[in-house]
């Protein structure tokens, strides 16, 4: 717009000028024209289709460069990082030329080790490849979420990468058809994450649990305009959201993700809890995945890790189910150890939780380890609930625990993976 008006300018210039000079006006590069009257209405015209082709130029300009800017596309890569004993969520934006069809068209990228305890100062780099991808609900289109396992330089598997040994699993016992869907409990803090959101500043504690589970309502429940974009959000990105909750401790929340398969259920339990630090950013507040964020009658937060397999869902699958709980008793320090740091504080055998010392399962028993739903008792077949696994837990562990148990032979903590020793 600014070219066009410029020219104009210009144009009406030269027709003024031209009669007063004679026809030498410099200003103007076609002096046979200028000068007279006529040449003044010629120019006029010319001067107007000069206009029109520049203006046409200029948006066609304009156009290019709007569609060239409108596919290029924000990729946030993220990764799980080196942290003991609790890895945390790391992610840096790459820009592409254009959305990517596949997860192939992603290019494979690289980070500093060194600062995400996952690499030496003196051979820090960490490859990045590029598994799985999701619109980016924040950003919008075309921009897009990208889930990375890390490598090492030479190519093999970077021992923080716990995804590659559940790859592994579920493609060995993929004909039980594992489905997973893991309930997220988390906390939500003041924006320097010290307080509960909303707790009385200093000493104080608000009124005693029983009023805020399913809450309604700012007095009874903090944090709901948040849990709500949160929501949207992940249904925006396409995961498989399937509810939300406010939970016992006020300002303590959960969604659910699942029920689906591995290794994509962890993914976009990690996708969805990114989702909900990023949009916790833009609140004010911070969420927190602490298994037992406030000691004494408070509960703490879990991920309890919905559980079937093919011949659980199908009649007499009860058996099946009773069977994989006496598996899993079999292997709980194993399960324990890689079940969330912290846990232990949580598992106290209180607050809807079985001690961390005793397993135990049982039809609707919610101090149990292992619940057996009222439904799956009641209709013979469905699936089993472990109640175990700490907010904090790394879904890629806890996932390849429960499908080696009970799908194959049993689940052994490699020594990286392990949180807890009981
Ligand atoms: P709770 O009563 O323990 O609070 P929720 O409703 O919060 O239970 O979560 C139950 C989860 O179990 C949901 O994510 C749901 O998708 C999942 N689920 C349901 N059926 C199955 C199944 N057959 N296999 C695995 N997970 C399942
Ligand atoms: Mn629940
Ligand atoms: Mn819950
Ligand atoms: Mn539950």
């Amino acid at each position: 717009m600014k070219i066009v008006i410029h020219i104009a300018v210009i144009a009406s210039h030269r027709i003024v000028r031209g009669p007063a000079n004679g026809g030498g006006s410099k200003t103007t590069k076609s002096p046979p024209l200028a000068g007279s009257r006529r040449g003044g209405t010629i120019l006029n015209l010319l001067a107007k289709r000069e206009i029109a082709t520049l203006r046409r130029r200029s948006e066609l300009a304009m156009t290019i460069k709007k569609e060239f800017f409108i596919m290029m596309t924000k990729a946030e890569y993220i990764w799980v990082d080196g942290r003991k004993p609790c890895a945390k969520l790391r992610s840096k934006t790459k820009i592409l030329s254009k959305p990517p069809q596949t997860v192939q068209d992603i290019p494979d990228w690289g980070f500093d080790g060194s600062s995400t305890e996952q690499a030496e100062t003196k051979n820090s780099d960490c490859a990045l490849k590029p598994v799985s991808f999701i619109p980016d609900p924040i950003r919008g289109e075309p921009h897009i979420l990208v889930m990375c396992e890390v490598f090492n330089a030479d190519g093999s598997v970077h021992k923080s990468n716990t995804r590659a040994r559940l790859r592994e699993a579920s493609e060995k016992y993929k004909a039980h058809e594992p489905w997973f869907g893991i309930e997220q409990e988390y906390t939500l803090y003041d924006a320097d994450g010290i307080r509960p959101y909303r707790w009385p500043a200093g000493a104080g504690f608000p009124a005693p649990q029983g009023r805020y589970y399913c809450g309604v309502g700012s007095d009874e429940v903090y944090g709901t305009p948040l849990i709500e974009a949160h929501t949207t959000a992940c249904m925006k990105a396409g995961l498989a959201i399937a509810g939300t909750n406010a939970e016992v401790m006020p300002s303590q929340w959960e969604f659910q993700i699942g029920a689906i398969g591995a290794p994509a259920v962890a993914d976009q339990l990690w996708f969805a809890r990114w989702i909900l630090y990023r949009l916790g950013d833009q609140f004010g507040i911070s969420a927190r995945l602490d298994p037992k964020p406030i000691a004494g009658d408070w509960n703490g937060a879990g991920a309890h890790t919905n559980f079937s397999t093919k011949a659980m869902r199908e009649p007499g699958g009860m058996d099946v189910a009773t069977a994989a709980c006496k598996k899993l008793g079999e292997r709980h320090k194993q399960h324990m150890s890689v079940y969330g740091a912290e846990n232990d504080k949580r598992l106290t055998g209180r607050h809807e939780t079985c001690d961390i010392n005793t397993f135990r399962y049982g039809v609707s028993d919610r101090g149990a380890s292992i619940r057996i739903p009222m439904a799956t008792a009641k209709q013979g077949y469905g699936y089993i609930e472990d109640r175990r696994p700490a907010a904090n837990m790394d879904p890629y562990k806890v996932c390849t625990a429960l499908i080696e148990t009970i799908c194959g032979d049993g689940f052994t903590a490699p020594a990286e993976w392990v949180e807890i020793t009981l």
